[in-house]
């Protein structure tokens, strides 16, 4: 059988270097992107390099972030630029092979057996058409499995190729730590330290039955890991596991105290989802809508919809109805996260409904789609619907509108 060749690419330091290329201006600075400050959910979410170097790690809160590293440059998530770029890599990749398999936002595996081209070649190519194009990089493994193709993507960064061959993997991979194996984590890392397991070729050497008494599945899996034996293979690029919700949520600047305020707001925050929907073109079968009062006791309740949607007036409309028909208001509200659930992709058969006006909603449809190009050229703020007009409660940086990149928190 001829040999499997599986890359992993894997994009540097993903959200901030998007961030570089719509604000050039950022370019070697040390930023972090991070969940808002006002709200003191400020969580780092993504750092650059330079950032990195100063010690600010993923999850810490910017106040901790500060305090290491003090000339840091702190910027809101925008995800829908995150979206694209994603999909911009997708393209690349997709002139290679169409066996590519996502392993969240900015990473895959590709298999390129079939490719006429030697392994290393098709990475090289990938990369460099990464960096030209798009003005970020990517760290490669190219490997003979999936397992040792991630472990590579991991060894050079950024911009970079790292191959793991069966003849070199005893050398590359067997030093390396256990938790740098895929599906090692941390109860697993522990539990091997205790057999004085460090070493991924410490996992290699070891009994594998013995292994498996110890840790049961997952240690005869991890053996095989070890030892360049996984054979799993690289999803095709039209497999698509389904994302189950997509929700947008805020704490109000202040509290909402009645019915036509809580429309507003939930019509500002379906917006954001009815886009994403679109743009990663799903639809929602129901809504889920989430309260919480001024006491900070969270209720919530859920409906379907008639017929798949990615409408955000018809999920505005379903959240609106939820809240209309079960919030007594004995307390004013101090936060709504409207979610989408039941999410299923665009094409989804969908049920006859005699009493849904089919021609309506292929009506609302190309309005939507028609919305979204507006939006895309000119930013978020430049349509909406009027129910939103004089909304106040929204935080200003809620996501209702596409902050540009020079709107930094400082
Ligand atoms: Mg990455």
């Amino acid at each position: 059988m001829k040999e499997r060749a599986i890359l992993h690419s894997d994009a540097n330091s993903f959200y901030a270097s998007v961030e570089t290329v719509l604000n050039p201006a950022l370019r070697g600075k040390a930023l972090a992107v991070c969940g808002n400050r006002e709200d003191r959910h400020g969580i780092v979410l993504a750092k650059s390099e330079k950032a990195k170097a100063a010690g600010v790690k993923t999850g810490m809160t910017i106040w901790e972030a500060e305090k290491l590293c003090p000339d840091l440059l702190v910027a809101p998530p925008q995800y829908e630029y995150y979206l694209k770029f994603s999909k911009l890599l997708f393209q690349i990749y997709s002139r290679h092979t169409d066996l590519i398999e996502p392993f969240g936002m900015d990473e895959c595996w590709l298999d390129v057996t079939n490719s006429a081209r030697p392994p290393m070649e098709t990475a090289e190519d990938i990369r460099c058409a990464v960096r030209d194009e798009l003005g970020i990089t990517v760290s490669i493994g190219v490997s003979f499995n999936k397992v040792f193709a991630k472990l590579g993507s991991d060894m050079k960064k950024p911009d970079a190729i790292t191959e793991i061959t069966r003849e070199n993997f005893k050398e590359k991979v067997w030093p390396l730590p256990c938790s740098d194996l895929i599906y090692c984590g941390r109860a697993t890392t522990a539990h091997l330290k205790k057999l004085n397991v460090k070493t991924i070729g410490d996992i290699a050497a070891y009994p594998q039955e013995y292994l498996k008494k110890k840790l049961g599945k997952s240690g005869a899996m991890l053996w095989d890991f070890a030892n360049g034996l996984d054979t799993s293979r690289v999803s095709h690029m039209d497999y698509k596991v389904p994302a189950k919700s997509l929700g947008h949520g805020i704490t109000c600047v202040s509290d909402i105290e009645n019915t036509e305020d809580a429309e507003k707001v939930i019509y500002a925050l379906s917006q954001d989802i009815g886009y994403k929907l679109r743009l990663m073109e799903l639809k929602a079968c129901g809504v889920h809508l989430f309260v919480r009062d001024n006491k900070l006791l969270t209720v919530g309740w859920q409906a379907p919809l008639e017929v798949p949607s990615s409408d955000e007036s018809i999920i505005a409309e379903k959240a609106f109805e939820i809240l209309k028909e079960n919030y007594t208001w004995e307390k004013p509200i101090r936060a709504l996260t409207v979610t989408s659930i039941g999410l299923v992709t665009k094409s989804f058969p969908e049920q006859i409904n005699v009493f849904f006006d089919n021609e309506k909603s292929d009506k609302r449809e190309r309005l939507c789609k028609s919305i979204d190009s507006i939006k895309e050229k000119f930013g978020k703020k430049t349509i909406f619907p009027a129910v939103v007009l004089n909304e106040s409660k929204m935080p200003s940086h809620a996501g209702k509108e596409i902050i540009m990149p020079n709107q930094m928190y400082r």
